[in-house]
């Protein structure tokens, strides 16, 4: 509170003719925010056990907003960066007389990033998740909890733009999954995801025809959508529909 009114009375301060003034100002005023991004920044690297480098963070910040079209999507990685779930840990904090032990495992104290990525139970799925997605891509991706959580990792770095796409649609698609389990014994399948892709294609794909990028749309689905193809048949059907979209653009919107 204090370190807030000394930031706008510096902005009060300031000369009419100061060069650069708004710049001042605004830049006083985003500081004010930094604080709490910092927290988690720190809270995050207490549950890795390693620093966070700047680039990796602003990327995750970054990746708010580019994960998906989708702002629903946005607004659950958001919550996520910001640790805004309950985990048991933290409703522990809040009542004593619940157990912080993880629901799924029943082995761990249920931290954000043991509920997201290091339960040997979900990690599981994510190690299929990432078969998949290595299995379409023709690369190896391991699971890495940092590329789980923020969707940043060292390997990210070296993929195409449109494999970038592919990974973080993904993997916000798995977490929405986790989320919808979250006090659940029970985890996601891979089934279940591949499902949850294809249910979502269509509008992710309305979104890209809406900005003009349906090429970029192709680039990052086909692979995809040629590897579901050999899916069961609820899933066959709507990547067959998509799929026959790629080859006749004009039908789209
Ligand atoms: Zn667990």
């Amino acid at each position: 509170m204090t370190e807030s009114k000394s930031l706008i009375d510096d902005c009060l301060k300031l000369p009419p003719n100061e060069p650069k003034l708004i710049t001042r100002i605004y830049n006083n005023l985003l500081s004010l925010s930094s604080p709490p991004a910092r927290t988690h920044r720190c809270k995050w690297e207490k549950e890795f056990g390693k620093l966070i480098t700047d680039y990796q963070w602003d990327r995750a910040l970054e990746n708010i907003s580019t994960c998906s079209h989708s702002a629903r999507h946005c607004l659950i990685q958001f919550k996520i960066i910001h640790m805004l779930h309950f985990s048991k840990e933290k409703l522990h904090n809040i009542y004593p007389e619940i157990s912080s032990m993880c629901d799924k495992c029943k082995t761990s104290v249920a931290t954000h990033l043991h509920s997201y990525a290091l339960c040997p139970k979900i990690y599981s799925f994510w190690a299929d998740i990432f078969n998949i997605m290595s299995e379409v891509m023709g690369i190896v991706i391991k699971p890495d909890p940092l590329l789980i959580i923020l969707g940043v990792s060292e390997t990210f770095k070296t993929l195409s733009k449109a494999q970038q796409c592919f990974i973080s649609y993904g993997l916000i698609i798995a977490k929405k999954q986790i989320l919808t389990l979250w006090k659940s014994t029970y985890v996601p399948t891979s089934k279940m995801w591949s499902e949850g892709i294809t249910d979502t294609l269509h509008l992710e794909r309305i979104r890209y025809i809406l900005r003009g990028r349906l090429q970029h749309f192709n680039k990052t689905w086909q692979p995809l959508m040629l590897y579901l193809a050999n899916m069961p048949p609820r899933v066959h059907s709507i990547v067959f529909g998509l799929l026959a979209g790629l080859h006749n653009p004009t039908e789209a919107a």
